[in-house]
């Protein structure tokens, strides 16, 4: 374990940070009262969108921008006012389609403002609404709206005829296709024009009484031995963002905040549409793909005062050199967090050297909803560590015991992450699929499926996934998922998937298969597999090497070894291989 820290104090900061009395918070909070600094209905009922936009547009931030989004070289801004308008004018679009409570809405677009009209407008409408990574190829896309039953898909005329119209007939429940059309171009046979019918809506809408505990959010996630899980998040959610935005990301009322993660995964939802809005501050949002200069660019020229980001962005960003880091200065920037896979020390220590400013690696996943372990701004970090449990949240390292239950583990002791139920961003389900959920707890334990270890000082450090799943580039990617693709291809007999350490991309896919019987293991098979599975997955869920094997190993059972896989791709020890077929003893 790194011993070094760095050390911070509340004057060296040029904002005096919400949570400067750690344990003193902790010890005062309460999640009741937390709600109570966020509204009901006006009628009754509680719903996120009200809290993210009409609280403020009835309110003095009525004229502030709340949205400035960037795409080439043009800009556009939404003020919170025009906020209100235009979710409205989307709610009474699904109003007037007759789609309520009982259907869900997907959407599938790139970083346009349209994506988030169409969430916060689907949440006013109490419709659950499950946005999709643009980048997903048509697979991913009709198999989770097939879990989801889809009734609406929001998305553009590009997306809709390259990865939808091929596989719409495979999605029965859908019955709207609604397009952001691009100028001068037909709308796609079978669809509506988005823009067409919000321009004829009206700009009123009263938002449907929800209840803080019904569905709002469903984000899927992988699964190791099956198809996605969709995880369900209720309205009451938005307490958490409320509390972690104010703690974890520290924002104030004055700040220019900028989340570099795409709506398609659970980051983008909470922490870049509902926390910045919960707390009246000015997002940026930026269409086009990473790329160092613009990024620079975007925080000098915006004036970004907080920036959320990820591992692999900041990674890139160390390989693009501190000479464009330092190019233009970036008074504006006040605090760097990161989250979505582990952050290594060296990163940490590079943004206090080169930017003047450390990186605050924070740890969550999609089924706890939003942050629950982090480094704020006014304790001192030990890099390499995710850092302590926000107010509201308590963590433990455990192990399931061979009866069924739980034992809690002293510091330093490596064992499984496990958060005590009771915030209100927990995932409430896994849609359709109860006994997943409820594999997940042990009485009032969360089991999160990484392991970790605590410090003497309460600081948590990640260790790695309990699991198979693969994290690349922030993305969490199912091996199932990507090995069920695999075996349509012709060629192919058995699949087996692992995550292969990259040292930008944490991890990489790579695959193994056996062929089947009159086909060669040459370089053209090699290409037309990826081929076949970048088509039908997209690039970022695709394998991006194969290696061909004479057999897989698979347990006497008949499961595939991921885990031998692994051992013997990185030269590790293969452990305990008493159930391998044909092997062990
Ligand atoms: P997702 O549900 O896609 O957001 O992925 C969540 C998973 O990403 C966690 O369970 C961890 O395995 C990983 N992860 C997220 N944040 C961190 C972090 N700060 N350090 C290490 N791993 C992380």
């Amino acid at each position: 374990m790194r011993q070094s820290m760095i050390r911070k104090t509340v004057d060296q900061l040029r904002v005096v940070p919400n949570l400067t009395d750690y344990e003193g918070e902790r010890s005062r909070f309460s999640w009741a009262e937390a709600r109570s600094e966020l509204e009901d209905l006006p009628r009754g009922g509680f719903n996120i969108a009200h809290n993210a936009v009409t609280r403020h547009a009835r309110g003095p931030l009525r004229d502030h921008v709340a949205f400035r989004f960037l795409s080439g070289d043009s800009a556009s801004t939404l003020t919170y006012g025009d906020l209100e308008a235009a979710t409205n004018r989307f709610a009474n679009v699904l109003a007037g389609l007759g789609v309520g409570r009982d259907d869900v809405v997907f959407v599938l677009a790139g970083r346009i403002p349209e994506l988030y009209l169409a969430v916060l407008g689907s949440l006013k409408n109490g419709t659950l609404v499950s946005p999709l990574f643009a980048a997903f190829g048509p697979d991913p896309i009709a198999t989770r709206m097939n879990l989801g039953s889809g009734t609406v898909l929001v998305t553009t005329t590009e997306l809709y005829e390259r990865k939808v119209a091929p596989i719409r007939s495979q999605v029965p429940s859908l019955r709207h296709v609604l397009i952001v059309p691009e100028a001068g171009e037909p709308l796609p046979a079978g669809t509506s024009d988005l823009t067409a019918l919000m321009a004829a809506s009206s700009d009123s809408f009263d938002i449907v009484a929800t209840r803080p505990q019904d569905p709002a959010l469903l984000h899927f996630t992988s699964g190791t031995t099956g198809m996605p899980k969709g995880a369900v998040h209720v309205h009451e959610a938005v307490v958490t963002h409320w509390s972690t935005g104010k703690y974890a990301l520290d924002l104030h009322h004055d700040d220019v905040y900028w989340c570099t993660a795409d709506p398609g995964w659970v980051t983008g939802i909470s922490y870049g549409l509902i926390a910045p809005l919960v707390h009246g501050v000015t997002s940026v949002v930026d269409e086009s793909d990473f790329d160092p200069e613009r990024w620079y660019g975007i925080l000098a020229d915006q004036q970004v005062s907080v920036w959320y980001t990820a591992p692999t962005a900041i990674r890139m960003l160390m390989k693009a050199g501190a000479e464009l880091a330092t190019a233009r200065p970036l008074p504006d920037l006040r605090l760097i967090a990161s989250v979505g896979e582990p952050l290594n020390p060296e990163a940490v220590w590079w943004g206090q050297e080169v930017l003047g400013l450390p990186i605050h690696d924070n740890w969550w996943q999609t089924e706890t909803g939003g942050i629950m372990i982090g480094n704020t701004p006014a304790f001192d970090i030990k890099p390499g560590s995710m850092g302590r449990p926000l107010p509201g949240v308590e963590a433990a390292i455990a192990v399931r015991t061979d009866d069924g239950g739980i034992r809690l583990l002293g510091d330093a002791t490596e064992g499984e992450l496990v958060l005590r139920k009771g915030w209100p961003s927990m995932f409430r389900g896994y849609l359709n699929n109860p006994d997943r959920y409820a594999a997940c707890f042990v009485g009032d334990w969360y089991f999160t499926g990484d392991l970790a270890e605590r410090d003497s000082d309460g600081y948590f450090w990640f260790v790695g996934r309990a699991d198979d799943l693969i994290k690349s580039a922030g993305h969490l990617i199912g091996p199932f998922e990507v090995e069920s693709v695999l075996m349509s291809h012709p060629a192919v007999a058995e699949a087996g998937v692992i995550g292969k350490p990259d040292e930008v991309a944490g991890q990489v896919v790579k695959a193994f298969v056996s062929l089947r019987q009159g086909f060669t293991a040459d370089d053209a098979l090699r290409m037309d597999i990826l081929a076949h599975a970048r088509r039908k997955l997209g690039a970022t869920v695709a394998p991006k090497e194969v290696a061909f094997l004479d057999t897989l190993p698979r347990t006497r059972s008949g499961k595939i070894m991921r885990r031998l896989l692994r051992a013997r791709e990185l030269g590790l020890p293969e452990g305990d291989t008493s159930t391998l077929e044909g092997g062990g003893s």
